[in-house]
């Protein structure tokens, strides 16, 4: 028998997974009676349960994937390395793939950021960045800047670091506690802002400024989702807002954390969406597309002037005192190599800025849609903010549970998503072809209209 066949009826599998398994950020209440999906096979943009249906992946596997499942050139890279080696350490010992994929993300991040420290997820790359940046200033003579300035309504991961400096009020409520306390400012959300775009730039920076003013001296740095807060409802930026939060954060003397680990590897249209605004971040953390969404490595990357300050003698003990058993696995940096390489080959940046324009096209009628407040995107980032009441903007109440009502019949018409509450994400692999984007978006339209408008 074929090792990887599955030998159960999907019955027996749902059975086994009541009985054995936990599924993260799920109510398992609903999901055990929901007929939840079970993949056994990815094929390019789709995905096929173990009953062989077939099922568009419209959020690219919770935004990771970019080049589409089973990927020939992907497989081939991890069989590879395997016949080398799977795994050794990288703490005190090094390893090729790690060395090869660490020069090659500093020649592709913004020319700030010149050294990489690896782990395992976003979360830990968050919590890394917090860390660096905090013993950064204690190395520089400044131990009194411990802590962090953050946006409201952000999400950086699920670790009790990550969380604290995320404000997704749903996650702080649940965990209150557990986490340290930060500085909180808000994040330029326009359609939900009593005036222009303008005008909630200007009110969102004044704010940033004031607390900078005032915390600057205790403020290690700034953390920041660029361009789109992702999990907190694909919300977007005003054009020049993200260039003068860096300009705020060098005036007060802080560093300038850019998550990346949602925009990263040209999800947004732009390798990093950094570059959207030419901006030069102190600490940049990536993780999600990196190994185009085959094996869990992440990253945080530095400047020299970061690194330098924990450089120096042993006895001095500026060691950074931080690593997990798997940093710079082989696989996974090999993957992430040919991932990479496959980008260049094929200019996927391109594509997904070449297809854009052609994507809002699509999804111009769902704007006209009786309850869909507004329509975001950037690139291959999507949002659909759906009210209950277009004109007044009132949001649907919680326990509606409009968007999962909606994404669940989007899965009967053969394309898996998640929501963001009553935000609908729509994250397709970047490798998507018009004509593959187009038949998502029918199944996107089409449920949205079912759903509110029965
Ligand atoms: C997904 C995400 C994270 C967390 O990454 P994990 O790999 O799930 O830990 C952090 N920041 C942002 C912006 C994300 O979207």
């Amino acid at each position: 028998m074929n090792r990887t066949e599955t030998c159960f009826t999907y019955e027996e599998l749902l059975e086994k997974n009541r009985q054995y398994l936990w599924n993260p950020f799920t109510q398992m209440k609903e999901y055990l009676s929901d007929q939840p999906v079970i993949v056994e096979r990815g094929n390019g943009v789709k995905l096929v349960d173990v009953e062989g249906k077939e099922y568009w992946d419209g959020n690219a596997s919770v935004w990771l994937n970019p080049l589409g499942h089973n990927r020939r050139e992907l497989n081939e890279a991890i069989t590879e390395q395997l016949q080398k080696i799977a795994h050794s350490t990288l703490l005190g010992c090094s390893n090729v793939p790690a060395i090869q994929l660490a020069e090659k993300l500093v020649e592709i991040t913004p020319a700030r950021l010149q050294k990489v420290f690896y782990s395992d997820s976003g979360a830990e790359a968050v919590e890394i960045a917090l860390k660096m940046a905090c013993l950064y200033w204690k190395h520089r003579g400044r131990p009194e800047k411990t802590t962090f300035l953050s946006m409201r309504n952000a999400y950086h991961g699920d670790t009790v670091g990550a969380v604290s400096v995320g404000g997704i009020d749903l996650f702080h409520a649940a965990y209150g506690a557990l986490l340290f306390s930060t500085e909180k400012v808000s994040y330029p959300y326009p359609y939900r802002f009593d005036g222009s775009v303008e005008a909630c730039k200007e009110a969102c920076l004044e704010e940033l400024e004031q607390r900078l003013r005032g915390k600057g001296d205790e403020i290690a740095g700034v953390v920041v989702e660029p361009m789109v807060q992702g999990a907190g409802g694909i919300i977007l930026m005003p054009p020049g807002y993200l260039k003068e939060v860096e300009k705020l954060c060098r005036k007060h003397g802080v560093l300038l954390i850019a998550d990346e680990v949602a925009t990263g590897f040209g999800r947004t249209g732009r390798m990093f969406a950094c570059e959207h605004e030419g901006v030069e971040p102190d600490l940049m953390t990536l993780g999600k597309k990196l190994t185009g969404g085959y094996l869990p490595v992440a990253a945080t990357l530095t400047s020299d002037e970061v690194y330098d300050a924990f450089f120096g003698d042993h006895r001095e003990a500026k060691t950074f005192f931080h690593g997990h058993s798997y940093t710079g696995n082989q696989l996974g940096c090999a993957v992430a190599l040919e991932n990479l390489a496959i980008y260049e080959r094929e200019g996927i940046v391109e594509h997904v800025q070449q297809t854009a324009p052609k994507l809002a096209e699509m999804l111009r009628p769902l704007s006209e849609l009786a309850h869909v407040g507004e329509v975001r995107q950037l690139g291959f980032t999507v949002g659909i903010e759906l009210v209950r009441d277009k004109a007044a903007r009132t949001p649907y109440a919680w326990e509606e549970a409009i968007g999962n009502r909606v994404c669940r019949r989007a899965r009967e018409l053969g394309m898996l998503t998640r929501p963001l509450g009553h935000v609908i994400t729509f994250m397709p692999p970047l490798i998507s072809r018009e004509e593959e984007l187009q038949a998502m978006v029918d199944i996107l339209i089409r449920s949205v209209r079912e759903v509110t408008e029965e």
